[in-house]
């Protein structure tokens, strides 16, 4: 009898590749985030990245950030977060205690999202805002929640 593989990559390490490769999606220029929300059986539920809502054509509008709100991305795309949540077709029920892996840390906003469909966890790879008066809000809003939160290290499993 063979023996099975043993070095599978962790449950962690696959769902953050689910959201890479999500990211993989983004037409922003300069941020490209994933996030994918997986159950306590380990199963995927949902999948997001930052973009344009659907009926918008991402052709015709800005992708850089301007004072002017009209032109700036930022009233426009849809953080990878709430596209998760948004993107789920069952009840939102599901997402009790569940793992949201994300490729940044979490706006304030999608905080509070991720907050009022129950979320359990995130766990995130880069911080790059932290320290900023956003990355504060998001982390209060989590540990007023009593949301855990977590980073984890680039992936370095073999390919
Ligand atoms: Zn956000």
């Amino acid at each position: 009898m063979p023996e099975k593989r043993r070095d599978v990559i962790s449950w962690d390490e696959f769902f953050m590749r689910v959201a890479i490769a999500a990211q993989l999606r983004s037409k922003d220029p300069n941020t490209q985030v994933g996030a994918c929300i997986a159950d306590g059986d380990h199963r995927i539920l949902s999948v997001g990245y930052n973009g344009t809502p659907h009926a918008i054509s991402d052709d015709e509008f800005p992708w850089g950030a301007s004072d002017d709100p009209l032109q700036d991305k930022h009233s426009y795309v849809v953080h990878a977060e709430a596209n998760a949540v948004l993107n789920y077709r069952g009840s939102l029920r599901d997402m009790r205690g569940a793992t949201v892996y994300v490729t940044l840390f979490p706006c304030h906003e999608c905080a509070k999202f991720l907050v009022q469909v129950g979320i359990g966890e995130v766990v995130y790879l880069d911080d790059k805002y932290r320290g900023t008066t956003d990355n504060l809000i998001s982390q209060r809003v989590f540990d007023s929640c009593g949301i855990r939160y977590r980073q984890i290290e680039p992936l370095t499993h073999v390919q």
